[in-house]
């Protein structure tokens, strides 16, 4: 274990600031022994594979930074499979898939760790892929009681125990096992067409409802701030399907400052910025993101985006925003059971993000209350939760535990009372 006067760099800045008890960069016997005789206190033991969450390092906790030791990246020419450790980021993946021809659904951005792909996974081409815990081939790591594991993806003869811990690990990975390599799907490299545009409230609700009946392959996002920028990716599958790609993009809005690039794969997406006309806020800032999931919103878009824009109205500052993802189409055929994200249904992935200066705790009451007011307006229409970031810190872990599995929940505590008994990983 190394004491935390050793730098400790990571992306989220309020995990970048929590006044650690120590941390661990190797998953060996020593961390595990510490594991079996419960001697990590406080509990949770923070994970922290990209560093991108507020919850990968907590005031008083014990971290396990997996970002150094872990980086190999191996691609199966034969399998067009790739083997990943659990430090590599999807920059890195995608960067080295690319040179193979190949790709995986990555995020909006690359600098996200396999949290990404163990929460889930929505990708700008998940319609056409599924989502990134739908790529994941074979599973090995550490449970939290200290006993390694290796698992395969289910097949015909697999026994039930197999399956449910599989289902587990596909999306509440980080409630029940220390995740150390992962054997993941690839595809094909195609071009993609990027669409971005400033829009206004009544131009997102159309696009909305047009972009719910597009085909697989292209997908809607967007974000609010001051204003709204919205982005449509489309892949292009071949040249026989360019007027297909011409058709959806015609169907855009066309504003004064909407542009086209074609891009050679996803890393060369800008990151997404909060749309403000001018920043009068401080540099550095802490943040807390809620996800959430709802089905097609049909010919209730109008009123989703009517009470977003109330929800805008009332924003404690700039760098509070919301903004949305689409899913559908293969994220949509996957069967619910099969992993922890049981919101097979689900069509859009809005998502509140609260913000506030690390020195003003009224901004930060004022954000987090502001987001629980956003949560309640966006629940009639998307009930669902994806628990990409978690929140065991926070009033809401409960509600938000709840939303996000349903059903599945009981089962999934199930599993964490043999996988973790001890509640060594955050609580279910
Ligand atoms: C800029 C940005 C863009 C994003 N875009 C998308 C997007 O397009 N689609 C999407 O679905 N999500 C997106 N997210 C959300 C992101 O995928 C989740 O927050 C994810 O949990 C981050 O994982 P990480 O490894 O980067 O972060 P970390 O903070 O290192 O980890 C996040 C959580 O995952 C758990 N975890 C990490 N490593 C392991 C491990 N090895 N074993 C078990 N559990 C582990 C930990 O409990 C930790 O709390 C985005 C986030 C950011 C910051």
């Amino acid at each position: 274990m190394i004491p935390p006067q050793v730098p400790f760099q990571i992306h989220n800045a309020q995990a970048q600031d929590a006044n650690i008890t120590g941390f661990f960069e190797k998953v060996d016997t020593n961390l595990i022994k510490l594991i079996q005789e419960d001697q990590l206190h406080p509990k949770p033991l923070m994970l922290c594979s990209g560093g991108t969450s507020s919850r990968c390092s907590a005031n008083g906790h014990w971290t396990l930074d997996l970002r150094r030791n872990y980086k190999t990246i191996n691609f199966n020419a034969l399998e067009k499979d790739v083997v990943i450790q659990a430090g590599v980021n999807m920059n890195e993946l995608l960067s080295h898939l690319v040179k193979e021809n190949r790709i995986f659904p990555v995020g909006l951005s690359g600098i996200t760790g396999i949290g990404y792909i163990l929460t889930g996974g929505i990708s700008p081409l998940s319609r056409k892929y599924g989502l990134a815990i739908d790529q994941i081939l074979e599973i090995e790591g550490v449970w939290g009681n200290g006993n390694k594991f290796r698992k395969f993806k289910p097949g015909l003869l697999t026994l039930e125990q197999d399956i449910n811990e599989w289902r587990g690990l596909c999306g509440a990975a980080p409630f029940l096992g220390i995740i150390t390599k992962l054997r993941l799907k690839t595809n094909l490299l195609k071009p993609l067409y990027l669409w971005e545009s400033s829009l206004s409230p009544v131009q997102l609700s159309k696009t909305i409802q047009i972009a719910e009946s597009w085909p697989d392959y292209a997908s809607l996002h967007w974000i609010w701030g001051d204003y709204i920028k919205a982005f449509a990716i489309v892949e292009i599958d071949s040249l026989g399907k360019m007027k297909d790609v011409e058709g959806i993009l015609n169907q855009l809005p066309k504003t004064i400052d909407s542009k086209l690039f074609r891009i050679s794969s996803l890393n060369k997406l800008k990151e997404m910025k909060v749309p403000v006309i001018e920043n009068k806020e401080s540099n550095k800032r802490y943040s807390e993101v809620l996800g959430l999931l709802g089905s097609p919103l049909l010919s209730r878009s109008y009123e989703f985006v009517k009470s977003i824009e109330e929800i805008m109205n009332l924003r404690p500052n700039k760098q509070c925003y919301l903004a949305a993802q689409q899913l559908g189409g293969n994220t949509m055929r996957a069967s619910e059971g099969s992993t922890s994200f049981v919101h097979r249904d689900a069509m859009w992935k809005p998502w509140i993000t609260g913000s506030w200066d690390p020195k003003s705790n009224d901004e930060k009451d004022k954000s987090l209350t502001w987001m629980v007011e956003a949560w309640s307006k966006i629940e009639p229409y998307c009930p669902g939760v994806h628990l990409a970031q978690l929140h065991d810190h926070l009033p809401w872990h409960t509600k938000e535990v709840n939303a996000a599995f349903k059903e599945w929940l009981p089962g999934l505590q199930q599993l964490k009372s043999t996988c973790d008994p001890k509640g060594i990983l955050p609580p279910l």
